[in-house]
């Protein structure tokens, strides 16, 4: 168990401080709700109540399992809407 990766990212973060983080989305939790991660320093953001990016603490992930699971269901619900009518 040795902390050898510690150094490492701390050293990348020294390099986002300066010249900023390089966020790629990593996860569509609703089409207004996204998850970021930075690909150097791994920092992790997400889109907040208010629609700004807060950094992603376990809080939100819930927040986000919660979002994504009610997103998904209404859309197989809108979905299942959708094939119904249709048949009628
Ligand atoms: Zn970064």
């Amino acid at each position: 168990m040795k902390k050898s990766t510690t150094k490492t990212a701390s050293s990348l973060k020294i390099y986002c401080d300066i010249f900023g983080h390089k966020y790629e989305m990593t996860k569509k939790v609703t089409s207004h709700v996204k998850e970021y991660t930075c690909k150097c320093c791994k920092r992790q953001l997400t889109t907040s109540g208010n629609g700004k990016l807060t950094e992603l603490t376990p809080k939100y992930q819930e927040i986000n399992t919660l979002l994504s699971d009610i997103y998904t269901r209404r859309m197989s619900r809108l979905k299942q809407k959708t094939i119904t009518s249709s048949i009628c």
